[in-house]
């Protein structure tokens, strides 16, 4: 297999560069597409380079438009912003993509196969917030506001349909709290209406107040399929659903826009196991194995997930994080086997 399509690989803080070393050795097994452009951003790029987002890595991701990114530590102090909210704005990536499936089967949830779609650039994320003086009290109320713009309620929308038309998804559940935040909430509600009757007969559309879904997502995960929502919601309703499956070690997320796509894991850098040798690489692997589809390669996406399967359940393979023993380096060895 040649590798024709460019893509950036920032190994990241922590534990990134173990874990990426496990899925870049699987997907080059695999035969991936990927040329890859290894590049630095996080704590390391700023001890070495004076800056956490140094130019040639967004040189980089301008130009392949693509990125496998290790979790990234925004360095401690004065004046930093948070890199990963730096690059969804930057390069206005407006969806937040994170599929849950049951893999390890616990006991409690056994049949989980959703996708929460999140908003990633407005609502209250917008966070513009001050306080107002009360009686020389400058700090006596908090006040803050958010904002939803028509055109980006319905491009998320729209791209929450398509997701599910492309992934033979049936049905879309739109989260909002419109009962209560009848403007901001509300006009994510209409342009859903809207944008839903486009794909009647294809995809089936279900409305759910957000305190509702979280009961529901608990008592009866198995019910949802797409759920679309905005920003401050899905950025909790998507670890509610990661919680479901096994924890941050088991959950990918792929931050999508109009030309470009950043796929990554949930999880943060994990500096308290970092370098020894025992994470989790599959929530990597799988942020790999959407990349993979994102590319038109289902058919190594499949072989990809299919492996994972394999020494999860028919295997056993346990790391730690999933109460087992198993290393990073048992995984891949472990998936080199399943992938053959
Ligand atoms: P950061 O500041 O980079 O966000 P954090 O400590 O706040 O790091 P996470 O890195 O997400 O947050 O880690 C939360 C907990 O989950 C830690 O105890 C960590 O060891 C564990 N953890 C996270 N990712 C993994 C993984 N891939 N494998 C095993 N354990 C993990
Ligand atoms: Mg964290």
């Amino acid at each position: 297999m040649t590798k024709t399509i460019p893509a950036t690989l920032i190994a990241g803080d922590g534990i990134g560069p173990e874990i990426m070393q496990s899925v870049t050795t699987v997907m080059d097994a695999l035969g991936a597409p990927f040329l890859w452009d290894h590049q630095s951003a996080g704590v390391g790029a700023f001890d070495q380079h004076g800056t956490a987002l140094p130019e040639a890595t967004l040189d980089s991701i301008r130009r392949t438009g693509l990125v496998l990114k290790g979790p990234l530590t925004t360095p401690v102090g004065k004046g930093f912003r948070s890199i990963n909210v730096t690059l969804r704005q930057a390069f206005d990536l407006y969806a937040n993509v994170r599929p849950t499936q049951t893999i390890v089967p616990d006991g409690r949830y056994e049949n989980v196969d959703l996708v929460v779609i999140r908003e990633n650039i407005e609502g209250l994320y917008a966070a513009m917030e001050h306080y107002m003086a009360v009686d020389g009290d400058p700090e006596a109320v908090a006040y803050g506001a958010g904002f939803n713009t028509r055109a980006e309620c319905n491009r998320i929308v729209r791209f929450a349909f398509e997701y599910a038309v492309k992934n033979n998804r049936k049905k879309v559940t739109l989260v909002h709290k419109a009962n209560i935040l009848k403007i901001l909430s509300g006009l994510f509600l209409h342009e859903d209406r809207k944008v839903a009757a486009e794909y009647e007969g294809r995809v089936a559309l279900e409305e759910r107040i957000v305190d509702a879904c979280a009961m529901e997502l608990v008592i009866r995960p198995e019910n949802y399929d797409v759920i679309v929502t905005t920003n401050l919601f899905g950025d909790i309703l998507s670890d509610l659903t990661a919680g479901l499956v096994g924890g941050l070690g088991m959950a990918p997320g792929a931050n999508i826009g109009e030309k470009m796509g950043i796929f990554e894991a949930v999880h943060g850098s994990a500096p308290d196991i970092a370098g020894q040798g025992i994470a989790n690489p599959l929530a990597l692997m799988m942020a790999g194995s959407m990349m993979l589809a994102h590319v038109g390669r289902q058919d190594l996406s499949q072989r990809l997930d299919g492996g994972m399967k394999q020494i999860l359940q028919v295997e056993g393979l346990r790391t730690r994080d999933l109460g087992g023993k198993a290393t990073t380096q048992d995984v891949t060895q472990a998936l080199l086997r399943a992938i053959q």
